[in-house]
């Protein structure tokens, strides 16, 4: 049986190490990392992701800050307050919320936050330090940099020699993950939608990453035995078993047969999952530490 991956407890460290990097941050030089929430509109699941984040900021002793605009927020007024976040030296990291509104251009909104303080890492300034290993300046999004973890937890920081598949080619996950992995010196293989024969490219791979959005569909045969899988996914299904109406989350990996075949799993929930939030906050204290010319810590 596989060793099972606990995201949580992974998350947890990093969060530790946040805390006390921020603590030491407000003692040597007075400031807190500040962090901007900005969320349009009143998307249920949008309001409880971003409520879990300004909660976490303020554990990591943050000084947190949410903007809550309506749902006929202008684009222009949108911009303003992007502009004036961007020039907020008490502020280091901005997020916005996605998805937008409809009628807001959430890329041109993206691209607008300063790449020092893009702690999603989307600005394609820090999409282009990754691609060109520029990891001292740049900012890396969270998700992969949370899987990056995981995988380095597994198997140590050095993947020379290990083949990894990543299936998903993302601008948010695949590629930024493919990379990081390449940085690692592995031998990456990228798959996607029109991949041929992906059972047989997957069973290549010593490290398997799945993230395409598509329940269980990595099987036990498509797994190298003794493999360290990361499941990315989030897919929520239904679960009759459970009672009428009941539905329960999974991931893109078959988790119970793959368990079996794997040298290490990652579960949903509490795989890949609670490091995102964890890596937003660590690359704002990372972004502050810059910011403020103190020592980065290291995640
Ligand atoms: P996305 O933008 O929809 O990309 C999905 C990728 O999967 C695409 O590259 C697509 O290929 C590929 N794909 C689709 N069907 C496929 C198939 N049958 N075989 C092989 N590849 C296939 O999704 P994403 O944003 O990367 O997210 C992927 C999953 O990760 C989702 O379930 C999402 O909820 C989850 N996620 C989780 C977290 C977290 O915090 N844990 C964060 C982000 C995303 P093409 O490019 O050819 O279309």
């Amino acid at each position: 049986m596989a060793t099972v991956i606990d995201g949580k407890l992974a998350a947890e460290k990093v969060i530790a190490t946040v805390t006390q990097a921020s603590a030491a941050l407000e003692s040597q030089k007075g400031v807190r990392p500040g962090l901007a929430v900005v969320i349009v509109g009143d998307d249920a699941a949008s309001h409880t992701y971003v409520a879990a984040k300004s909660r976490m900021a303020k554990q990591c002793g943050f000084n947190s800050v949410q903007h809550s605009l309506p749902g006929d927020t202008t684009q222009e007024a949108l911009e303003a307050l992007v502009e004036e976040l961007n020039a907020d030296p008490a502020i280091h990291g901005i997020l916005v919320q996605l998805p937008l509104p409809k009628n807001l251009d959430s890329e041109r909104v993206t691209q607008m936050v300063a790449p020092e303080k893009d702690v999603d890492g989307l600005h394609v300034v820090n999409a282009g330090k990754i691609a060109t290993g520029d990891f001292e300046t740049g900012l890396v999004s969270c998700t992969p940099a949370g899987s990056m973890l995981l995988v380095k937890q597994a198997l140590g920081a050095d993947l020379s020699g290990l083949n990894a598949v990543v299936i998903g080619r993302s601008n948010l996950f695949g590629k930024p993950m493919a990379l990081l992995l390449l940085a690692a010196n592995a031998t990456v293989t990228m798959a996607h939608s029109r991949s041929k024969d992906l059972a047989s490219i997957c069973r290549a791979a010593d490290i398997l990453v799945a993230a395409v959005g598509r329940p269980e569909m990595v099987k036990a045969d498509w797994v190298k035995p003794g493999a360290t899988v990361i499941d990315v996914g989030i897919n929520r299904i239904d679960a009759p078993e459970r009672g009428e109406g009941k539905t329960r989350l999974v991931g893109d990996v078959a988790f119970t047969e793959c368990e079996k075949v794997a040298g290490s799993i990652t579960p949903v929930p509490g795989g890949v999952g609670p490091m995102t939030i964890a890596m937003l906050m660590a690359n704002t204290v990372v972004a502050a530490s810059r910011a403020l010319g103190v020592a980065v810590p290291k995640f």
